[in-house]
């Protein structure tokens, strides 16, 4: 086993899935946000797993993810594209039945020139000033848009994992002061807004990193395991030195164990010297700096040489690496390597 094997638990998906549904409430329908091909984790896959759960709906933020979704599901479910109606992007909109939530007056022309009646949704900006209509925008063209029958209205919270932020209520008001009495169902939650609670969870929401155990859902079933299998053993003399420059020394005679996964697989250089793995249940410290394709990892308390040692499972969810490396979750998951084999587990495998 040359490779490291990152197994992702496609029971726990749905699980979280319906997790997130019910949470949601009876009145509202829940969505999967597939982007980044499933937040790296295979959105083929994934994609069918959840539509097994029930899932009717799914957003992603390029027409390109969008044809991997539609070609794992085909004709039925809907596939929202966040990035809306892009130059270039129409014949794969048309052809595959995308649905581009519609950023500007430039994408609203765009494609009701270039596909009428074709389904489309809108975006809305209520102050993350990232993607969507400007409210001068909206107001201006939302006659002749709502003429023309939007499937959705949306808008995105900048803020909506901290529970209490003056954002969230602003965007709220802003939100319903736009679209109130349209008639059209509206979207405005992630995972985070679930968790805000009903007030903002209107017709549909859009979980995405809470379908693979990540803050800020707390109740998150865990979804990913990553096993790095161990190349080499070093026995080390007091004083003896680890990795590039350097950086850690034995304190006393010492074995370390080289695994495979570096920086390049998405494992921080940040968690040089920090990150702990995992033996089963015993922590052993990871020593040295990161390196590409390696990191070594003091295993002179274990009694046997493991042949792999986990990084991610039971005794380390992302989140807890994503904060050893100091950055979040989503980043930790969306950048973990495609040089890792992806196994899949559960009924949905
Ligand atoms: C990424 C994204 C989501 C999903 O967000 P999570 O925080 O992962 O649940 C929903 N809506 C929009 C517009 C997004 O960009």
């Amino acid at each position: 086993m040359a490779s490291a094997t990152l197994t992702i638990d496609l029971d726990a998906i749905a699980a979280n899935w319906r997790a997130l549904d019910r949470l949601s409430g009876p009145d509202t329908q829940t969505a999967a946000v597939v982007k980044a091909d499933a937040y790296g984790l295979g959105a083929a896959r994934i994609s069918r797993a959840l539509a097994q759960a029930g899932a009717r709906r799914f957003f992603v933020a390029l027409a390109e993810e969008g044809a991997v979704v539609r070609q794992a599901l085909g004709p039925g479910p809907q596939i929202c594209v966040l990035s809306g109606h892009i130059a270039g992007d129409t014949e794969m909109i048309g052809d595959l039945d995308l649905t581009p939530m519609l950023n500007s007056i430039d994408q609203v022309t765009r494609h009701l020139e270039a596909l009428p009646g074709h389904p489309f949704g809108v975006q809305i900006d209520t102050g993350m000033n990232r993607l969507g209509m400007k409210a001068v925008e909206w107001q201006a063209v939302a006659p002749f848009l709502l003429e023309a029958g939007p499937e959705l209205l949306m808008s995105h919270l900048a803020c909506a994992d901290e529970d209490g932020h003056p954002m969230n209520a602003a965007q709220l008001a802003a939100f319903h002061a736009l679209t109130d009495g349209t008639g059209v169902p509206r979207s405005f939650s992630a995972t985070g807004g679930i968790m805000l609670g009903p007030d903002y969870h209107f017709d549909l929401t859009r979980p995405g990193v809470g379908l693979y155990g990540g803050q800020p859902f707390d109740g998150a079933a865990r979804v990913v395991t990553l096993s790095l299998p161990v190349v080499q053993v070093h026995e080390l003399e007091p004083g003896e030195t680890v990795g590039y420059s350097a950086t850690w020394t034995a304190e006393a005679p010492a074995r370390t164990a080289t695994v495979v996964g570096g920086y390049a697989d998405g494992l921080h250089r940040t968690l040089s010297n920090t990150a702990v793995l995992w033996h089963g249940d015993i922590p052993c410290p990871l020593v040295g700096r990161v390196s590409m394709d390696f990191v070594t990892v003091d295993i002179s308390h274990l009694d046997e040489t493991p042949q792999t040692l986990d990084i991610l499972g039971p005794n380390q969810t992302i989140d807890d690496l994503a904060g050893s490396a100091g950055t979040i979750g989503y980043e930790m998951l969306t950048g973990l390597s495609q040089r890792y084999v992806r196994r899949y587990s559960g009924s949905g495998a």
